[in-house]
């Protein structure tokens, strides 16, 4: 069975879902778990990056507001909103813990400007020879097509590729990828090891993707593709107790284990 060993740089992704009430007031609780679970493994001596989502959603219920802005200038109001309160949530848990953090916020373009991604690189190398937690989120005030897309899953892969990590892992609200939906179907498996992300794939999480959590499986599928391509092991897991973290590291299996290709 395939399962993490001997990491030492890992990305961490977490969903709206996972950081929100559905009322879009932040979790605390959760929150306080995830931190103080990745607060213990910075300790352990693993390097870890924190992908975050959450502006959009926190913003929506920092402003008062009834739903999320249908228009992207309401959206991108939002998020910056959210992103404070976010940012001031993660500060506040982490330096409990004794951590300080660094807020990232990307654009596409930052990564693909070739002078930027080495500044961005050198920025995210900087925090962890300070001992600091880098914080990433996609700059949703003027990365208008993000907004639109939504998507931090593939930019959580951006991520480890960037920073060299040696795995992925993709916090969602749900246990992993099924061969079917779970939410219909109560012979849906879950599938615990994935070799080759084929097409056969993309139908089965595409299908349902949307039930399946706030930014569907098949955004998941797509970072485990970026991921795995640079030989970065990925894991698809429930976020509802970040403890387990804990279990990936320990080389249990959890969630669904994406097998980075190595050459
Ligand atoms: N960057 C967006 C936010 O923080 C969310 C993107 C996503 O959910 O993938 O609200």
């Amino acid at each position: 069975m395939a399962t993490l060993s001997n990491v030492k740089r890992i990305v961490v992704k977490v969903g709206t879902s996972t950081l929100t009430y559905d009322t879009g007031k932040t979790n605390i609780r959760r929150m306080h778990k995830l931190v103080s679970v990745l607060s213990d493994i910075v300790n352990s001596g693993i390097e870890v990056a924190l992908v975050t989502s959450g502006a959009i959603g926190v913003g929506v219920g920092r402003l008062g507001l009834k739903e999320r802005p249908e228009d992207t200038p309401g959206r991108q109001a939002a998020a910056t909103v959210g992103q404070c309160e976010l940012m001031f949530m993660y500060d506040k848990l982490f330096g409990e813990y004794g951590h300080t953090v660094g807020q990232l916020l990307i654009t596409k373009s930052d990564v693909e400007n070739d002078e930027r991604r080495e500044n961005l690189i050198n920025a995210f190398q900087k925090l962890f020879e300070y001992g600091a937690v880098p914080i990433v989120n996609e700059n949703d005030s003027v990365a208008v097509d993000e907004i639109v897309y939504g998507d931090n899953d593939s930019l959580s892969a951006i991520v480890a590729k960037l920073i060299s990590a040696d795995a992925l892992i993709i916090l969602t609200d749900i246990d992993g990828l099924y061969d079917a939906n779970p939410n219909e179907d109560e012979n849906a498996k879950l599938i615990p090891v994935v070799k080759e992300i084929n097409d056969d794939l993309f139908e089965i999480a595409g299908g349902h993707g949307s039930r399946f959590s706030t930014g569907g499986m098949v955004t998941k599928l797509h970072a485990a593709q970026i991921a795995t391509a640079s030989g970065i092991d990925t894991i698809v897991m429930n976020g509802s107790a970040p403890e387990d973290i804990y279990k990936a590291l320990d080389g249990k299996q959890i969630g669904t284990f994406f097998i980075g290709k190595k050459d």
